[in-house]
C-alpha cells in the first residue's frame, strides 16, 4: 500500500510492493496507466500517445518486453503498438515550427530592398538547429525498442513526400517561369529544406543497412538542390514578384 514502506525480508517479488488487481495480477499503477494509453490511443493525437507510452513505460520497466507489448495489444487491440510506432514518427520538434525557422531579417521573403537576404541568402530561413531542418523529435528520445519501426515509418514519410518531387517543373523551367508567387515560392522553398533535411537524418540514421536507398536519397538530394538553386536567387537579382512591373 505504502510505497515508502520499509523494506523488509520479505522474499516477495518486487511488484508486491505496489498494489496488484488481483483479477488480472498486474499492478494497478500499470494498470492506471495502460487505461491512460487506451484515452490517448483513442484520441489519435501524437502528444499524449507518446507521452502516456512513456508513463507506462515506467510502469512496466520490469516486464519482459513481450510481455508488456502483448499488454497493450491485448487491452487497446493488435494495432496498438503500431499506432504508438506511427505516434513517435510524427512527433514534432519541440523548438520549431516545420523544421525552418523564419529569417527575421527578410520575414521570409528571402529579399531586402530587392536584393538577396544576405541573413538567409535568400532562403527565407535557416533550418531549425535542434531538429536540423527534419522538424521531427530527436531521434535519441525515441524509446530503444520503437526506434526500428519509427525509422522505418519515417522512410515511408519521406517516400510519399519525395514523389511529390516529381510533379515540379524542372529547375530549368522554374528558373526562366518565375511560376510562383512570393508566398508560394516559400511553402515551396520551406517543404523542399525540411524534405531535404529528413532524408539527410534517414541516411545519416545508424538503423540504415540499405545501400540503395542512401545512393536513391542521395540523388534526390541532388535534385532538390537544383530545384532550390532556382527558386533561391543565388546572385543579387530581383525575385519574381518585381518582374511583373519590368517586363
Ligand atoms: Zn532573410
Ligand atoms: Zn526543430
Amino acid at each position: 500500500m505504502c510505497a515508502h514502506g520499509p523494506i523488509t525480508a520479505d522474499k516477495s517479488p518486487r511488484v508486491e510492493e505496489q498494489e496488484t488487481n488481483e483479477a488480472s495480477g498486474l499492478p494497478r499503477h500499470f494498470e492506471e496507466a495502460l487505461k491512460e494509453l487506451g484515452s490517448a490511443i483513442a484520441s489519435k493525437k501524437v502528444e499524449p500517445i507518446c507521452t502516456s507510452y512513456m508513463a507506462l513505460r515506467r510502469a512496466g520497466h520490469a516486464m519482459p518486453l513481450h510481455e508488456f507489448v502483448s499488454h497493450i495489444e491485448s487491452a487497446h487491440g493488435p494495432t496498438a503498438h503500431a499506432v504508438v510506432i506511427s505516434a513517435f514518427s510524427h512527433r514534432k520538434c519541440f523548438m520549431c515550427e516545420d523544421g525552418g525557422i523564419v529569417c527575421q531579417t527578410c520575414h521570409g521573403s528571402g529579399q531586402v530592398d530587392r536584393f538577396m537576404c544576405p541573413q538567409c541568402d535568400g532562403m527565407g530561413l535557416r533550418p531549425c538547429t535542434f531538429c536540423l531542418g527534419t522538424s521531427w523529435n530527436d531521434p535519441n528520445e525515441v524509446p530503444g525498442e520503437l526506434r526500428k519501426g519509427v525509422f522505418r515509418r519515417q522512410v515511408a514519410h519521406v517516400e510519399k513526400d519525395a514523389a511529390r518531387l516529381s510533379k515540379l517543373p524542372d529547375a530549368s523551367k522554374l528558373k526562366s517561369a518565375g511560376s510562383f508567387s512570393p508566398a508560394k515560392r516559400g511553402q515551396v522553398v520551406s517543404w523542399l529544406v525540411r524534405l531535404r533535411a529528413r532524408l539527410n537524418s534517414l541516411t545519416g540514421s545508424p538503423m540504415d543497412s540499405e545501400a540503395n536507398r542512401v545512393v536513391r536519397y542521395e540523388a534526390l538530394i541532388r535534385r532538390i538542390d537544383g530545384i532550390l538553386e532556382a527558386l533561391v536567387p543565388a546572385h543579387a537579382a530581383p525575385l519574381d514578384e518585381d518582374d511583373e512591373d519590368e517586363i
